[in-house]
């Protein structure tokens, strides 16, 4: 049954499902997507080696963007004063972006947490940086942001149940703040935390929801854990996720790991791994993954994927883009790029159709069998 259920600041509506996957529109200030949705990671203001114009020819409706780069390069005041990071960049349709908590996190050693924000140097100059959720926030807000994430320490893995719990505690505190800071006319997402310890993540959940979001995310998956506790707290949350918003798993994946995800009510994703695996000559097709530098293509005539209906596999054969990617010509990495964009838009795509006409579960067999793959349990 469709629910419908109108917020300040967006819609959400799922149109239909089939178990736990649904398919869902979500209304923001600068447009529609549709759910399941893949969001190319734009680092630095571009995602790297797509001008905008092909962006949307893949059939992308939703980029993120990273605070944490952009504020230190060229900086959210700049980009506030040149009209905000859409019209910097040339994109009219929305943005997501991240905290800078992820990144902050990543910098290991290099980070000192406090109750009251993060402390670290610039990787650019050594300027000593102090960021708050309240600042998070701003710097969001002032790049123009459509979905403004909360601020939040990502959990080590691994890590003592102890740790993972002060740590949750401490971004639902970050979280209140980061709620009472949000003054525009953006959606706000909070992050679940926990890590693989399920009542944290119950709890986490449930002060998220007492706080106020738009939107959940799961955060600290995919930093090291194995697939099988990844796949049990998805599906631990699957029937504890409310229905009526969105749900985003943070820096996921692979195209089984996305297809994985879907049929355990997720509707959101985004990764690095479809730019930056095409700059390494891993192309994404509908058998699996093409290492295009093998040797073998050096005289295939065909293209990256038979099914694929892009312009490069319309138009280049395999042969040249494994000449282009010998000789580090640029050329190769953004053919390689669209095609792995788009591949990732399809697949979307095709989850979502499936999920329209009732079919996912033949989508499922399909998708399994044409990579040889053991289909996985799925939710139990
Ligand atoms: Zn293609």
């Amino acid at each position: 049954m469709a629910m419908l259920c109108s917020y300040q600041k967006m819609k959400f509506k799922v149109n239909n499902s089939s178990d736990f996957a649904r398919q869902a529109s979500l209304e923001l200030q600068r447009g529609s997507i549709q759910t399941p949705a893949f969001m190319p990671v734009g680092t630095n203001g571009t995602v790297k080696g797509m001008s905008v114009d092909d962006l949307k020819e893949t059939g992308s409706e939703i980029i993120l963007g990273n605070t944490y780069h952009l504020m230190l390069r060229p900086g959210d005041e700049n980009i506030k004063t040149l009209g905000g990071l859409h019209n910097f960049i040339n994109w009219d349709r929305p943005i997501l972006t991240d905290s800078g908590g992820f990144q902050v996190w990543s910098l290991g050693d290099l980070v000192k947490i406090s109750e009251e924000g993060v402390k670290f140097s610039s990787p650019y100059d050594g300027k000593k940086i102090f960021m708050t959720p309240e600042d998070s926030i701003k710097i969001q807000e002032n790049l123009g942001s459509d979905i403004v994430m909360m601020f939040d320490e990502c959990t080590d893995y691994p890590t003592t149940y102890e740790n993972a719990k002060s740590s949750m505690e401490l971004s639902m505190r970050w979280a209140a703040r980061c709620k009472k800071a949000h003054k525009t006319s953006s959606a706000l997402f909070g992050i679940v935390q926990g890590g693989i310890y399920k009542d944290l993540r119950q709890e986490s959940l449930n002060q998220l929801l007492e706080i106020g979001t738009d939107g959940v995310a799961l955060g600290g998956l995919s930093v090291g854990e194995s697939k099988q506790e990844k796949l049990e707290i998805l599906d631990f949350m699957s029937d504890k996720l409310p229905t009526e918003m969105p749900r985003y798993l943070m820096g996921v994946g692979k195209p089984e790991d996305i297809v994985e995800a879907v049929r355990y009510g997720i509707d959101m994703f985004d990764c690095v791994l479809p730019t930056r695996n095409a700059r390494n000559g891993q192309l994404f097709t509908s058998e699996g993954v093409l290492n295009i530098r093998n040797a073998p293509y050096k005289m295939s005539d065909d293209p990256i994927d038979a099914n694929c209906k892009c312009k490069v596999c319309k138009n280049y054969s395999r042969a040249y883009i494994n000449h282009l990617d010998r000789t580090n010509e640029m050329l190769g990495s953004m053919l390689s790029t669209y095609h792995n964009i788009y591949y990732y838009q399809s697949l979307m795509k095709d989850i979502r159709n499936s999920i329209k006409n009732n079919l996912f579960a033949k989508f499922l067999k399909d998708f399994y069998n044409r990579r040889n793959l053991d289909m996985p349990e799925g939710p139990t």
